[in-house]
């Protein structure tokens, strides 16, 4: 979209018959429809400012809707959280488990936005060298980093209780991360939700996907669906092209949004890289998996839209996962029930439920041949105990299974990692892929493996920058400045919340 609006001659290829990766749509049989990844919408802001630089307004292109409840917290340790960013709401949802934490919201809140404020400039500027670390965003911004400190440790300070402090870590796991590991910046994570909304595009995350295909096609991208890169064409160190089914496509620069060490260890020979060579690629640290199950079930189940289950070991279940590689015998269950926002995701009277349990990326411990079937049983024991829907079994009519084999085989991830390479700060600013990736004169990177990291605001973002650097060396010049809003496009759906919570007016 960025760069067709630039003025650049863009073709995209696609290895898949569709548009979007990991944010698409999975069907099954019975008119079930599932997000085949994301399904937590955040800080549509970054969507907002892309929209309006190619001239159109996100919320007339998707249909958006705020969750509120954002999602229910289940706690095996005992309670439950409906998570909302109204104040007064979550401060007394906090205090029905924990009394003393009750007043620590509205400190986390205010003390995350302006981290937020302070290292916004970081997250949209590009990673070009260890040089950028003293650039005065970075310097202003370091004192909140707490470099030493992991977000639960961070969040120690303002609750008490282990469960409400899992209630604002658990969103590390949207880096693939554990939050007794993942770095303390990103409190910021779970302070966007509360802030900027949890929100659900009509028709599924994959609309989003859809329709920045169609947008950039209006603004005369070509996108060659079915069409994967085979082979990339040098001449000496530079890429010039790509080799695909159709023969060569020639370029004068070739954006790379496969995933970075899938990408790197098929597409690019080995001699031509030397930070991210296969060995060193071997060495760097992923993040986790996840194991899922996509239900078409023949009865209306109205169970929230989103509910997490954080079973009591979750301190244990992360070693699980990151250190020891096993399979846990308490799973984390994430279950998406997305049919009670949005009547196209499974027909009248039936439920396409999404089920996700974080697990180890692909690992020697764990034979997926057999734990696919057998993970299954231990994954639905939980939701039939845990999540009150004790007849589950009974009303399965469509199921597909996805693991981490298949995450790698079937989806182009290495070692299944879907959420790339780790956020730890030895992979992160000028330490992940550059965005003008420097081993290779002429290419540039997009998606998850890049700066400034995974998870989708963040990867759009990335895309932004990386825009600039291209369209920069490619000598077209373009007006980045974001236009303001058009106020007469809000739709109704979509209007600032009464309760003061922030709402579209505030991110825009
Ligand atoms: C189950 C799950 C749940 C998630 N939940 C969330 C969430 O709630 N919120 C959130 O923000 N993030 C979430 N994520 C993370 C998010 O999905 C990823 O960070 C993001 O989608 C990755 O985008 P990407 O562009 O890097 O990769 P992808 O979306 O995988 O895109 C890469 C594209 O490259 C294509 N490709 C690969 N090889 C070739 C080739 N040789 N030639 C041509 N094309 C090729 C692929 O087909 C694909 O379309 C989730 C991920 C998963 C898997």
């Amino acid at each position: 979209m960025l760069l067709a609006k630039a003025g650049v001659d863009v073709h995209v290829f696609e290895k898949k018959p569709y548009v979007g990766g990991r944010t698409s749509t999975l069907e099954l049989d019975g008119g079930f429809k599932f997000d085949l990844g994301p399904t937590f919408f955040l800080y549509t802001r970054v969507l907002e400012e892309l929209y309006r630089t190619v001239g159109k307004e996100f919320r007339d292109e998707v249909e958006m809707v705020r969750l509120d409840p954002q999602y229910r917290l289940l706690f095996g340790a005992g309670g439950q959280i409906d998570a909302t960013g109204d104040i007064e709401r979550m401060s007394a949802e906090i205090a029905a488990i924990s009394p003393e934490d009750k007043d620590g919201f509205a400190r986390y809140m205010e003390e995350n936005q302006d981290k937020l404020e302070r290292f916004r400039p970081v997250l949209e500027k590009a990673f070009n060298s260890w040089l950028d670390l003293i650039d005065p965003a970075f310097l202003k911004a370091l004192p909140m980093l707490r470099p030493t400190k992991s977000v639960d440790q961070d969040l120690q300070r303002y609750f008490s209780d282990e469960r409400v402090r899992l209630a604002f870590t658990f969103q590390s796991k949207y880096l693939g991360m554990s939050p007794f590991r993942c770095p303390s910046l990103f409190t910021i994570v779970s302070h966007l939700e509360y802030a900027y909304g949890v929100w659900h595009p009509m028709g599924g995350c994959a609309a989003v996907s859809q329709n920045m295909a169609k947008v950039a096609t209006e603004l005369g991208a070509q996108i060659h669906l079915d069409e994967g890169v085979d082979e990339l064409i040098f001449e000496g160190k530079r890429v010039v092209g790509i080799r695909t089914k159709t023969g060569e496509h020639r370029a004068d620069a070739v954006v790379m949004n496969a995933d970075f060490a899938h990408a790197m260890t098929n597409l690019v020979p080995d001699k031509k890289r030397k930070r991210w060579t296969d060995k060193k690629l071997d060495k760097k640290k992923y993040s986790c998996s996840t194991y899922m199950l996509y239900l078409g079930l023949d009865k209306k189940y109205d169970t929230q839209h989103h509910t997490i289950y954080i079973p009591e070991q979750y301190a244990e279940v992360m070693e699980d996962i990151e250190d020891r590689q096993v399979l846990s015998d308490h799973p984390a269950v994430y279950v998406q029930n997305p049919g009670v926002t949005d009547p196209s995701m499974a027909p009248e009277g039936k439920s396409a439920l999404y089920v996700l349990v974080p697990v180890t990326h692909q690992s020697e411990n764990v034979d997926w041949s057999v734990q696919r079937t057998a993970y299954r049983e231990k994954v639905l024991d939980v939701v039939e105990t845990v999540f009150g829907m004790e007849d589950i079994r009974d009303h399965i009519v469509a199921e597909k299974i996805v693991t981490p084999d298949d995450w790698s085989a079937v989806y182009h991830v290495h070692k299944g990692a879907t959420f790339n390479l780790a956020h730890g700060l030895d992979q992160m600013l000028h330490l992940r892929p550059r965005n003008r990736f420097d081993e290779i004169p002429g290419m540039y990177l997009v998606g998850g493996g890049t700066h400034p990291g995974s998870g989708l605001p963040v990867i759009y973002e990335g895309a932004r920058i990386t825009s600039k650097l291209l369209t920069k060396d490619l000598g077209v010049s373009f007006d980045w400045t974001v236009p303001e809003p058009a106020p007469a496009s809000v739709p109704a759906t979509n209007p600032k919340p009464a309760d003061g919570t922030r709402g579209y007016d505030e991110v825009a």
